[in-house]
C-alpha cells in the first residue's frame, strides 16, 4: 500500500448544466478551475445512464445503457491528471422507479437531469494516471 499526503484545498459546490454529460462537465470545471487533484460527490437525477463494468478476465469495461430516468443516488471519485488533463474517476449508484439499484464505473453518455456537485480540492500530492501492466487499467502511478 502506498498514499501522498496532502491537504484541502479550495472547496465548491454547485450544479451541473441541465442536459450535460456528467462525466465531461465535471472534467470541463477541474480544467476551468485548474483542478489538478481533488474528491468529487455528485447527487441528483440522470435521464440516461452508461455505465461500466471491468471485465477482469478479457481486460475490457463492458458498456451497460440504461434508457431511463434515474436518481443519482451516489456519485462519487475523483481528479487526477491523466496526459495532463483533469481526468474523473466516478462510480454512480443509481436507483429506478422501483427504488431497484443500479451502478458502476461512470461513462460518458450518463446525461445530467439535475446533478448538485462538492470538490473538495487536495492540494500537495501530484497524482498522474498511466497504464497499469498487471491490470491494462489507467491507474495512478507511485513516482508521479
Ligand atoms: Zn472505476
Amino acid at each position: 500500500m502506498w498514499s501522498k499526503k496532502g491537504e484541502k484545498g479550495r472547496v465548491w459546490i454547485g450544479r451541473a448544466p441541465f442536459r450535460a454529460d456528467l462525466l465531461e462537465s465535471v472534467q470541463v470545471f477541474a480544467a476551468k478551475e485548474n483542478i489538478k487533484c481533488a474528491r468529487v460527490e455528485v447527487i441528483g437525477a440522470v435521464e440516461r445512464a452508461v455505465i461500466g463494468y471491468y471485465n477482469q478476465d478479457k481486460r475490457v469495461y463492458e458498456e451497460i445503457e440504461f434508457n431511463e430516468h434515474l436518481e443519482i443516488l451516489s456519485c462519487l471519485g475523483n481528479l487526477s491528471l491523466r496526459d495532463g488533463e483533469p481526468a474523473a474517476h466516478l462510480h454512480v449508484t443509481l436507483g429506478d422507479r422501483q427504488g431497484n439499484l443500479k451502478g458502476g464505473h461512470l461513462q460518458k453518455g450518463t446525461v445530467v437531469f439535475a446533478g448538485e456537485f462538492v470538490i473538495e480540492e487536495i492540494i500537495g500530492p501530484e497524482l498522474f494516471r498511466e497504464h497499469d501492466q498487471e491490470t491494462d487499467l489507467p491507474l495512478w502511478r507511485k513516482d508521479g
